[in-house]
């Protein structure tokens, strides 16, 4: 894979912008050279725009060097420069697994690049040669998705494997859910795939969806094309300071994960018992899609009860399924009280 060949001319040949906090690094005693007011501390200086103080603490949880680690505002600000970096737009097109995450067809659709969606198996596996198929000569992007939203399940990684290594563009792999399955992240394997784009959130097992960071990890010339398309200052020094923080809670974290695994587990268990569900699907995630009756009829007839959970009856695949993410033992009660009742 030649890198060049992949990424838009234009971003190549972009000078990005370089602010007063990229020109100088060091310490001094006097900054007078980025216009900031001088009388309003602590938050009235610019922050660091490659955030190193928090790369360098993930770095070393994550066990990857800090210049394969790009921070966004959500996984959804890489999202879209991916399309942004590597999609000319009405020319490339980006292939990707059906169903799955809704941000990948916008993000496409808002930088008016094709999107080709290629059709689970009917268990939700993943059939790589189908895949490979519909790629051609401006395909620039793979997305896939494992744990996959709103499926739930692993993807297999001896066919993941294979898109990786016959496809000669970028693949990635969105592992928003990967704190909650037995299976392995893709991470260690990052130095083998120099076309491999990792994106991991602290919004689902770290519980901090309303902080807004999402987590990039790639080759570092992959790197080096994100920080030069994102805002200058895209991470803002709050986010930035309680990550920090909240990284300290690594213990607690992996608590919330094991209660949350075993709320999955009570929560499969009793849905097969319940006369309107028709059919669990396995979950690597945090939540459980489930094929009941009628899936209009169930939602509207929970809404009613003041829970709400997720309508999939329109997606492909997902014919009368409902997602369900996992809550608290008494809110996954309520529900299992209240679909019994319906
Ligand atoms: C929830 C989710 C995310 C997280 O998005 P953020 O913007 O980081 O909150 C990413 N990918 C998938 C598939 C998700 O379901």
């Amino acid at each position: 894979m030649k890198l060049e060949q992949l990424v838009r001319k234009n971003i190549q040949n972009l000078k990005a912008y370089s602010s007063a906090r990229d020109e100088f690094k060091g310490e001094a005693s006097v900054y007078l050279d980025a216009n900031e007011n001088p009388l309003n501390g602590p938050y009235n200086r610019y922050p660091d725009p490659l955030q190193w103080k928090l790369k360098e603490r993930v770095s070393k949880i994550k066990n990857v060097d800090v210049h394969k680690i790009f921070f966004g505002n959500g996984s959804d600000e890489p999202i879209d420069i991916v399309y942004r970096v590597f999609c000319e737009p009405t020319v490339d097109n980006v292939v990707a697994i059906d169903p799955s995450y809704g941000m990948y067809k916008v993000c496409a659709d808002i930088n008016n690049v094709e999107y080709r969606q290629v059709l689970l198996n009917d268990d939700y596996t993943l059939d790589a040669g189908r895949l490979l198929q519909n790629i051609d000569s401006n395909t620039k992007l793979v997305f896939l998705c494992s744990p996959n939203n709103p499926s739930a399940n692993i993807l297999n990684k001896e066919e993941v494997k294979k898109v990786l290594t016959s496809f000669d563009g970028i693949v990635v792999i969105d592992e928003a859910y990967i704190d909650f399955s037995i299976a392995d992240s893709w991470l260690p394997e990052l130095d083998k795939y120099p076309n491999l784009v990792i994106l991991q959130t602290f919004s689902k097992a770290w519980g901090l969806a309303a902080v807004r960071l999402g987590m990039a990890f790639a080759a570092p010339e992959i790197i080096s094309y994100f920080n030069k398309v994102k805002y200058p200052y895209n991470i803002n020094i709050l986010t930035q300071n309680f990550v920090l923080e909240e990284l300290d809670k690594q213990d607690e974290k992996e608590e919330w994960v094991k209660t949350l695994i075993g709320q999955r587990i009570w929560l499969e268990e009793k849905l097969q018992t319940v006369a309107l569900v028709e059919k669990i699907y396995p979950s690597d995630a945090n939540f459980i899609l489930a094929k009941v009756t009628n899936a209009n009829k169930v939602y509207n007839d929970l809404v009613e009860k003041g829970i709400i959970v997720r309508n999939r009856n329109t997606v492909s695949l997902c014919k009368d399924c409902l997602r369900i993410t996992v809550g608290t033992e008494t809110e996954n009660k309520a529900l299992i009280e209240s679909l019994n009742s319906l």
